[in-house]
């Protein structure tokens, strides 16, 4: 066996699962029906316990709203706040590898990506919020000289977050850092696909002396224990990352329980429009193919429409498929892998669906377009479709590595198919030319713009979050952590 300084690999079976739920400090066996939890590299079936529903859920809230109230995190001084959470950040770092292991063989994350981006991104959350504590300040309003009138941003309560598969452990911190930091209780329901780091974070907290039941961790199925999250009574607001369908499902029940406020992260098309003037175009390839394979495509963000000027067309298509040939299917505990699989066996049926009804609606399939036979995963090969508007192709998010294309001659022409009847996530655009970079910066309807880049998401400082049926209010940034206070406004007659 090679010396383990040259191996680029480690032994996925040997590392520990954080089984169950955690509640009130302490590790809990779920009430529900059994939780299959299979691994996506090969299959495995890699878990089996009981997941939470309603017993449990009641069980975290009460946990969640007793030390809301009592446990004086609330009361604390910000920089209380700010040192515990920054003790947190430094002990994910010193079980850096830990983590990184555990969600590279639990999730879809390669281990090249969890141990430079999803570990270090992970601490800098929980750092960046905690900081976030003692900065902002409330307001002093203008009234007549015998009153004031005080500002104080305050913590809701308990806080409702879920979370989806596809970046498990940033997407559920980038929840419930800020919401901790301000100075809530968060009970999280993260997928039931990728339940693992989640339940680690929180053991960590308590080492770093997060009072128990601060943070409490659900692990179950959407309607098991998700949706219970959202109705509970004591759950003063509801934060959530994942598909379009469940945000409208889960904004339906909070409004009928509440209704009390929810942000919604949801799903995307993003189109990437490239003019004839791009500035590089081998950069250009390169962003565009990483952007289609990167996590298997299942990036809400990625740019999964590109809308060429046709004199650039073909090349760059044919540059594309160059570097997307080069993908390399593996198991995600394998350096060497850069296309991770898809989540489930489930999902690949969706992905492979997709494909089959575009091409049958008249796509092109110019590359892939084919499930991939490998190690028991479920694989899909990186897919370049040429397809018309109307095609799914180009209208269903198929979050898998698949790259829908057209092209255009006019300006106009590639605004109005950039535009989509649902999304408004993500766009990107690709020129040299400065106004019409802002011209388009400034028409398209979407969250975020880039301009001779794709995909940079990796400032946590900044907001990341939807337009249109993408959802509303951001995570990441100070935005994220304003969303978790609510503004009481203080009288004092003098
Ligand atoms: P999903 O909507 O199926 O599930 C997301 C979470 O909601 C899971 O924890 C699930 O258990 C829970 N859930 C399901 N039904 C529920 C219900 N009725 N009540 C309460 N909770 C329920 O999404 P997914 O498949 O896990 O993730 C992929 C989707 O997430 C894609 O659409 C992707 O675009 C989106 N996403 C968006 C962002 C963003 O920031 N905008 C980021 C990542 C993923």
């Amino acid at each position: 066996a090679p010396a383990e300084s040259t191996r680029k690999t480690f032994d996925a079976d040997g590392i520990a699962l954080p089984t169950g739920s955690f509640v009130n400090g302490q590790r809990r066996d779920g009430d529900g029906e059994a939780l299959l939890v299979h691994r996506p590299s090969d299959g495995r079936l890699i878990a089996s316990m009981p997941g939470a529903r309603q017993a449990l859920i009641d069980e975290a809230v009460a946990a969640a709203a007793l030390a809301f109230r009592t446990s004086g995190w609330r009361e604390a001084s910000p920089r209380h706040r700010g040192a515990v959470m920054r003790r947190w950040a430094d002990l994910v770092e010193a079980h850096g590898e830990e983590l990184a292991r555990l969600e590279a063989v639990t999730t879809t994350r390669v281990i090249a990506e969890t141990r430079v981006r999803d570990v270090p991104v992970t601490a800098e959350l929980l750092r960046f919020y905690g900081e976030c504590a003692d900065k902002f300040d409330g307001a002093l309003y203008p009234t007549a000289s015998s009153v004031w009138s005080i500002g104080v941003p305050e913590p809701y309560g308990v806080v409702g977050a879920i979370s989806p598969w596809n970046v498990p452990m940033v997407l559920s911190t980038a929840k419930f850092a800020p919401a901790i930091a301000a100075g809530n209780a968060v009970v999280l329901k993260p997928s039931e696909l990728t339940p693992f780091t989640a339940v680690r974070l929180a053991e960590l907290a308590i080492e770093a002396g997060l009072p128990p039941g601060l943070f409490n961790v659900v692990v179950g199925t959407g309607p098991e224990a998700g949706e219970p999250l959202v109705r509970h009574p004591e759950v003063a607001c509801v934060s959530f990352t994942g598909s379009t369908v469940t945000g409208r499902r889960i904004m339906a029940a909070a409004a009928e329980a509440g209704p009390k406020p929810v942000t919604l992260e949801l799903g995307g098309k993003s189109p990437q429009i490239v003019f004839a003037d791009v500035p590089d175009r081998e950069r250009l390839a390169d962003m565009v193919a990483a952007g289609t394979s990167r996590n298997g495509g299942q990036l809400c963000y990625c740019g999964s429409r590109l809308i060429v000027h046709e004199s650039l067309a073909n090349q760059l298509l044919e540059d594309v498929a160059a570097r997307l040939k080069q993908a390399k299917a593996g198991a995600t505990w394998d350096e060497r892998t850069t296309l991770a699989p898809i989540v489930s066996s489930r999902q690949l049926d969706r992905v492979d669906d997709i494909v089959r009804r575009g091409a049958a609606a008249g796509a092109e399939i110019r590359l892939g377009g084919t499930r991939i036979e490998t190690h028991g995963g479920a694989f899909y090969a990186p897919t370049i479709a040429l397809a018309g508007q109307d095609n799914p192709l180009q209208q269903e998010e198929v979050f898998g590595p698949v790259l829908s294309v057209q092209t255009f001659r006019e300006p106009e022409e590639a605004f109005s198919l950039a535009a989509h009847d649902t999304y408004g996530l993500a766009a990107g655009i690709h020129t040299q030319n400065i106004t019409r970079a802002l011209d388009a910066a400034r028409r398209i309807e979407a969250g975020m713009v880039w301009i001779n880049t794709y995909g940079r998401s990796t400032d946590i400082g900044t907001p990341f979050g939807g337009f249109k049926r993408s959802g509303f209010g951001k995570d990441f940034g100070a935005a994220a952590y304003l969303k978790y206070t609510r503004l009481k406004n203080v009288w004092i007659d003098m």
